[in-house]
């Protein structure tokens, strides 16, 4: 049987590294092999996107053109994530092994977008890009995200109030638009309570 392609979305410090692992635990205890991986990739363009945020590299510094550049810059990731016959999604998913991604095309949609014809130039950009069969998007408010993040030691370019409620209200636009195979879930329940809506979500999914 083919792996399957689950996605976590949602603003910084919203849970998706949280929830993504205790997905894969439970997807392991049910034997069904699953890995966890994210966007930007651990390859060498997402190393690079990495690089940047922490400041050891320089992009652009104009606000437009660094949308413009990220949006190029992490397309260019995916595809790598997707296709590299290393460890990218199809290779694992073709060996069976599911595979579980915090962030994908859907994020680009929300942080590289400021206006309508960026929207429609992102959107070209990842067209060709497979849709998961499962996209749990964590609508967590923004105050409670901003109180998460600010005890974490690195903060990056997208982690500041502004940011992050534009970035919430294009999700909302985004998720009305790919609606498929897609769970939102309250971000602002308990750790536990969140993985109990994946779960039963998951055990329909995969028939267990
Ligand atoms: P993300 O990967 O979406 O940025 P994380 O999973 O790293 O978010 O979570 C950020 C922080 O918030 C972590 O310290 C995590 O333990 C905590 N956290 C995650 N989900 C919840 C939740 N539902 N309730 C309270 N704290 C949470």
């Amino acid at each position: 049987m083919l792996g399957k392609f689950i996605v976590f979305e949602g603003i910084d410090g919203s849970g998706t590294s949280t929830q993504s692992e205790l997905l894969k635990d439970f997807l392991l205890d049910n034997n069904i092999n699953a890995v966890t991986t994210c966007e930007p990739s651990s390859g060498p363009i997402g190393n690079m996107i990495r690089e940047g945020f922490k400041k050891r590299l320089s992009f652009v510094r104009d606000e437009k053109l660094f949308d413009e550049q990220m949006a190029y810059l992490f397309a260019a990731d995916r595809h790598d994530h997707i296709h590299n016959e290393v460890d990218g999604i199809y290779y694992l998913n073709n060996k069976g092994i599911t595979t579980i991604s915090t962030r994908y095309f859907f994020s680009s949609l929300v942080y590289h977008v400021n206006n309508e014809e960026e929207y429609n130039f992102v959107k070209k950009l990842n067209e060709k890009f497979p849709l998961p069969d499962l996209t749990i998007y964590i609508d967590n408010p923004v105050e409670i995200s901003l109180k998460r993040i600010s005890l974490r030691a690195h903060r990056d370019a997208y982690e500041n109030k502004e940011k992050l409620e534009k970035v919430k209200l294009n999700y909302k636009r985004v998720f009305e638009e790919y609606n498929k195979n897609l769970l939102i879930i309250d971000g602002s329940k308990s750790i536990d309570e969140i993985h109990n809506e994946i779960k039963k979500k998951v055990v329909h999914l995969y028939g267990i």
